[in-house]
């Protein structure tokens, strides 16, 4: 997340200030304001745009068909989706308020959606979940191809270590 533009980063970390500390929150707040950006204009669909830019890019259209059925039943943006980051994967939980029925059906099909769409590429093709990421057969395929041990010799070997979250690169070790 730290690489991605910062504008954005700050505008998710006023949009969901309960994962930062209150002093911290004033800075951005203070910092968004420099840059010209009214943080009191924000509404629903500044929570729309940072969550879905903090959810994985394949996943952007199917979230953002989701909200828009949401905000057509008078969904705003205080019920917020529940979700959460662990070592790489991700966990939408549904809505953190789960009082309203219709909303909460709505997200519940919406998670099924997801969970049969690429979180990379948005193909539909046999999209399995496979270490900690919903992916397609494409995706799948392109992870094993570059898992290849070269360079063998008596000093030691190369080998392509993976990602663990879907903001960083994947690099070639020596050992
Ligand atoms: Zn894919």
């Amino acid at each position: 997340m730290i690489e991605s533009d910062s504008d954005q980063l700050l505008k998710y970390k006023y949009i969901f200030p309960e994962k930062y500390a209150s002093e911290h929150i004033v800075e951005v707040r203070d910092e968004l304001m420099r840059r010209g950006i009214d943080v009191l204009a924000f509404d629903d669909d500044t929570y729309i745009d940072c969550a879905i830019w903090e959810l994985p890019s394949g996943w952007n259209n199917v979230l953002k068909a989701m909200f828009s059925k949401l905000k057509t039943l008078g969904w705003k943006s205080d019920t917020k989706l529940h979700y959460n980051f662990s070592f790489g994967s991700i966990t939408i939980e549904g809505l953190r308020d789960k009082s309203n029925v219709q909303w909460n059906e709505i997200v519940e099909q919406f998670i099924v959606k997801l969970h049969q769409t690429c979180c990379r590429c948005s193909s539909k093709d046999h999209v399995e979940h496979f270490e900690d990421e919903f992916l397609c057969r494409s995706c799948m395929l392109e992870i094993f191809s570059r898992r290849t041990v070269d360079d063998l010799s008596d000093k030691g070997f190369k080998f392509y270590n993976s990602p663990i979250y879907s903001n960083e690169e994947g690099f070639y070790q020596f050992i």
